[in-house]
């Protein structure tokens, strides 16, 4: 394993939260511990009548604050230390933001972008038959990730609920509206990362008005965070995908027109192409990485010239990356904080669900401000108190209630 892989990360920055906050070493070898690892295999009948199999996984990372909530993602690269890894980091995201829920992640190592519609329901039918098991609105709740959206999402509510016999919408979030999806969801983690952006700006000393934003990534996190950042007041000057990125549009309302019908943002009309790499270094107020894990590290993060940098993706910096910015005094919202506007309207769409009563778009909203403000101040207040860095301070707050409950609770027997 090397130090860059997310797994030995997401362990060190536990390490690190575990020592500050003098956790005993019981405490860390339960803190450190998948409850439940299930890796499956998937097969899956390709459209041409051949079979692939591919690898499946759901982490249960923890499920002592509550039933285990974490997205699943759909990548070929995605391996069982990184979901395990990103697990952990769902873990101390629910309790960092006092959701009562444990943490969990799960995955097909499959590109979905070379399945056609009906493959794609497929494999999803068929993974969630593999994991049904372990899953339920009392046990585990998946939701989206990479890879996976709310059509996905209905097809494992629809898997879950055939088995069951009736509809049991609050199994997973992130659903369709008529489904019993919850308004604002889809724009949630986006929502989340502009708040947490102006929020770090003027605790900067930045004016958010006129501030300017490149952002890498153009998926559902990135896509609506600049929207949201736009409304604000803010001007994005730079998007990417995996292709490279563009500068010089007006509005990302017309990239994102010319991204859907051509599956990339490269060659928006009006647009300079410039490379990712390119775009960590440009000349901004704000850097949001918010594509996939290790894209700022030893070899890129020097290169960084914005004042604050927010965490739309997961584990998207190494922790050689995040000495270097630190050392370089800059703010670093971590992605447990930032980006956790997707698993707070997440709980919300539960909430509703096993209620059957459904908020309007403005209760979503405060609601969300609402939760997410006092975890950023809450982050703000203990990093200055102990002088330590927002990432450190949001990891101490999440893993300390994580352990208050594991003391409260117990060992059985
Ligand atoms: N996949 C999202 C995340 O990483 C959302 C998880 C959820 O809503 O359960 O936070």
């Amino acid at each position: 394993m090397t130090m860059e892989s997310p797994l030995a990360t997401a362990l060190a920055q536990l390490r690190r939260a575990v020592d500050q906050l003098e956790l005993s070493e019981n405490d860390w070898k339960t803190l450190s511990t998948p409850r439940r690892i299930l890796e499956v295999a998937v097969p899956l009948r390709r459209d041409d009548g051949r079979v692939e199999i591919y690898k499946g996984y759901r982490v249960q990372y923890s499920t002592t604050r509550g039933p285990s909530k974490g997205g699943v993602r759909f990548h070929q690269d995605i391996d069982l230390d990184e979901t395990v890894a990103l697990a952990m980091l769902m873990t101390w995201k629910c309790a960092l933001t006092n959701l009562p829920y444990g943490g969990a992640k799960g995955g097909v190592a499959v590109d979905a972008r070379t399945l056609s519609l009906q493959e794609n329901e497929r494999l999803t039918r068929r993974y969630t038959s593999e994991i049904l098991p372990i899953i339920g609105p009392e046990r585990d709740i998946p939701a989206p990730d990479v890879g996976t959206d709310e059509r996905n999402m209905a097809w494992m509510m629809d898997t879950y609920s055939v088995n069951e016999g009736f509809a049991v919408p609050s199994v997973v979030t992130g659903k369709p509206i008529v489904l019993g999806g919850s308004l604002g969801r889809n724009s949630a983690t986006g929502d989340g990362v502009a708040i947490s952006t102006r929020e770090a700006l003027k605790m900067r000393g930045i004016n958010p008005q006129g501030a300017t934003v490149a952002i890498q990534g153009f998926g559902k996190v990135g896509y609506w965070a600049a929207v949201a950042l736009e409304k604000m007041g803010l001007r994005v000057v730079a998007v990417s995908d995996v292709s490279g990125g563009v500068t010089g549009f007006k509005s990302v309302d017309d990239v994102l027109e010319y991204s859907k019908t051509n599956g990339t943002v490269l060659g928006a009309p009006g647009t300079d192409h410039i490379t990712n790499q390119e775009l960590l270094g440009l000349n901004v107020d704000v850097l949001i990485p918010a594509a996939l894990a290790d894209s700022i590290t030893h070899s890129t993060a020097s290169s960084i010239k914005a004042k604050v940098v927010v965490e739309g993706a997961n584990a998207p910096t190494t922790p050689e990356g995040d000495a270097i910015m630190n050392s370089n005094g800059i703010l670093v919202v971590p992605d447990i904080l930032a980006n956790s506007g997707g698993v707070i309207v997440s709980y919300f769409e539960w909430v509703q669900d096993k209620q059957n009563y459904f908020w309007s778009a403005e209760d979503v909203r405060e609601n969300l401000n609402k939760i997410l403000m006092k975890s950023i101040v809450e982050v703000e207040d203990l990093a200055k108190s102990k002088k330590v860095t927002w990432r450190e301070a949001a990891h101490m707050l999440g893993v300390a209630r994580v352990a208050e409950a594991h003391r409260l609770r117990g060992l059985y027997p």
